[in-house]
């Protein structure tokens, strides 16, 4: 089983997707954590990933997918695996498609986390007090949802034309997000 989460910053996928990865018991693979982590190293890498996710822009497609490639290739993945922030572009969602064609394997479905973008920005900037992420600032928020809408959301018509997308209101409270998203891969997976 595959899953992707698509949804703008500050939608909550990251806290949906880690609940559902201990439900399903499936490695969970946070872009936006591992490019994180590159960032923190004092290497050279480090600081071209920074100077992207610090701007609020996209780290390069090349860069990602390298990081994908070498995740799906850890046998815990054989089965199944849940995506959190990938992809993010459609030549992302083009190459994760063919990586795993060529592997006989496909996308089983996208949940996409629907939230109002006023109730986003007061989110994200409440996370900036708490966790004092260098991309969460008010600048770099309204950056990343520019990016959101002109990079990412053109991927829910790319699922969606393959019949793979389940739109989840993500305005609600966390444990009712939560029940929905159990009932729509309950009804896909059976
Ligand atoms: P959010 O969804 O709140 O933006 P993430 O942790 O998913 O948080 O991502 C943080 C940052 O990491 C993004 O703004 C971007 O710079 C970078 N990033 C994460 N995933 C990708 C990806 N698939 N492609 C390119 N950049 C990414």
């Amino acid at each position: 089983m595959r899953i992707i989460f698509i949804g703008p910053p500050g939608a909550g996928k990251g806290t949906q997707c880690k609940q559902l990865v201990d439900h399903l018991s499936v490695p969970h693979l946070s872009t936006g954590d591992m490019l994180r982590e590159i960032r923190s190293e004092r290497s050279s890498l480090g600081r071209l990933v920074a100077s992207y996710i610090d701007m609020g822009r996209l780290a390069p497609d090349f860069l990602v997918v390298r990081i994908v490639e070498e995740f799906l290739r850890r046998e815990q993945c054989n089965s199944g695996c849940m995506f959190d922030g990938f992809p993010r572009t459609l030549l992302q969602a083009q190459l994760l498609g063919e990586q795993l064609a060529s592997r006989d394997d496909r996308i089983s479905m996208v949940l996409n986390l629907d939230v109002d973008e006023d109730a986003l920005v007061q989110r994200l900037l409440k996370r900036a007090e708490i966790e004092k992420r260098a991309d969460d600032n008010a600048e770099t928020i309204q950056q990343r949802l520019r990016v959101y809408h002109r990079q990412t959301s053109p991927l829910l018509d790319f699922y969606a034309q393959r019949g793979l997308v389940e739109r989840i209101d993500g305005c609600q409270h966390p444990t009712a997000v939560f029940d929905q998203i159990l009932d729509r891969v309950r009804a896909r997976m059976g």
